[in-house]
């Protein structure tokens, strides 16, 4: 069997260890610390229309990421037994307030259905959205996970396809100068192929490595990532609405600056802020929870009335382009990168493991 490792546990390093198990691969994955990297701090949502992508080919391979989802995720459900929380029901509004971004944007056609809707007409929709808005987008395509959940189903998933995940483990570094094995996945005979020196002192050598090392990637190669820091925080209802359909959100807004996500428990997930200068920064401060309440309050009034659950920051993995980095690298024939995938790692992760697998 050709052997495979992977460095980096998050959403892109288990969906390509899954990927590569899945057409016979031996896979190991690295994983310094799960609870560090940005998938189980994320929103969750599959939304490149919210988002306000513009037209190019991050909106087509998000778009096409969107449409390999469900059933991607069908699978993954059911080789882990875990549910995922897929809200797709009624798709995504985007609340537009006086000259805002919102009311500005026109969508592109490339992302899909997209329906403005009157100040009358959402808040029919959706009763929980301020009074101030002055109309909004349905985009009835976006849906949304847990990526906690998500997390839990893609790590028994790869257990159950024999991947060992070696949490606590880090890649220290790479050697470059190893001989690639004669008829190999590394590229057939002679040329460069990297070996993974592990912070146990190991040096691991496989037919694939793949680095998925989100925001850390340019650790172990000079690679144009850098981290872009983001604080999320969680409401819960009072008691008597710990029901969505009893007087809370129903669907998913998503606004300038501002979005709520509704979990189906009642719980209402805020995010996010964007802080490029923070570095490797995450903690949640008081400063960026009082933004994103004061606009989660503004967008929703009757959040006004609930109370504050979980405060959490992550990175997010991000290129000078917002463009992810994919495929084999030029420094040896058996490197391939899957990372940059910034605010959209979750809905990218899936699409981007079988393109880089097809690429290896
Ligand atoms: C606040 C916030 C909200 C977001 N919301 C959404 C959303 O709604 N929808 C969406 O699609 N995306 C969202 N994203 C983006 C998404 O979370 C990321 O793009 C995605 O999780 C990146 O996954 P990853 O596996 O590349 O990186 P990560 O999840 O960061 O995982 C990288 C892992 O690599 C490990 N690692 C690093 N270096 C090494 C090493 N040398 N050796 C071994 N292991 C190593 C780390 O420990 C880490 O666990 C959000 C991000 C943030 C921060």
């Amino acid at each position: 069997r050709r052997s495979a490792l992977v460095v980096g546990g998050g959403a892109s390093g288990l969906s390509c260890a899954l990927e590569l198990a899945g057409r016979g691969w031996s896979v190991s994955v690295l994983s310094r610390d799960t609870s560090e990297g940005a998938t189980r701090a994320a929103g969750g949502m599959l939304a490149p229309q919210a988002e306000r992508l513009e037209e190019g080919p991050l909106l087509d391979l998000c778009v096409r990421a969107r449409s390999h989802f469900p059933p991607w995720l069908q699978r993954v459900e059911r080789l882990s037994g875990v549910d995922a929380n897929l809200c797709s029901r009624g798709g995504f509004l985007a609340p537009a307030f006086e000259g805002d971004a919102v009311q500005r944007w026109r969508p592109p056609a490339a992302g899909g259905p997209a329906t403005w809707l009157g100040p009358e007409a959402l808040r029919a929709l959706e009763p929980a959205v301020s009074e101030a808005a002055v109309g909004g987008w349905l985009f009835e395509r976006e849906a949304s996970v847990d990526p906690r959940a998500l997390h839990d189903a893609l790590l028994t998933s790869c257990g159950a396809l024999g991947v060992r995940v070696l949490e606590g483990v880090s890649a220290c570094s790479l050697n470059l100068d190893v001989e690639a094995a004669a008829g190999g996945a590394a590229g057939g005979s002679g040329g460069a192929a990297a070996a993974v020196i592990t912070s146990d002192g190991a040096e691991l050598r496989a037919d694939a490595v793949v680095l998925a090392c989100g925001a850390w990637a340019r650790e172990l190669l000079p690679l144009a990532s850098f981290p872009i820091k983001g604080q999320m925080l969680r409401l819960r209802p009072p008691p008597g609405h710990a029901q969505r359909e009893a007087g809370g959100l129903q669907r998913t807004l998503f606004g300038d600056g501002v979005y709520l996500i509704p979990r189906r428990d009642g719980a209402v997930v805020v995010g996010a802020t964007e802080e490029p200068g923070a570095g490797y920064d995450r903690r949640a401060t008081a400063g960026g929870v009082a933004q994103l309440l004061d606009k989660a309050v503004a967008a929703a009034p009757v959040l006004a009335d609930y109370t504050l659950d979980e405060v959490w920051a992550g990175l997010r993995p991000t290129t000078p382009d917002r463009m992810p980095l994919l495929g084999r690298a030029s420094s040896a024939l058996n490197l391939h990168v899957a990372a940059g995938y910034h605010r959209n790692g979750i809905l990218l992760s899936p699409l981007c493991a079988k393109l880089v697998a097809d690429g290896i």
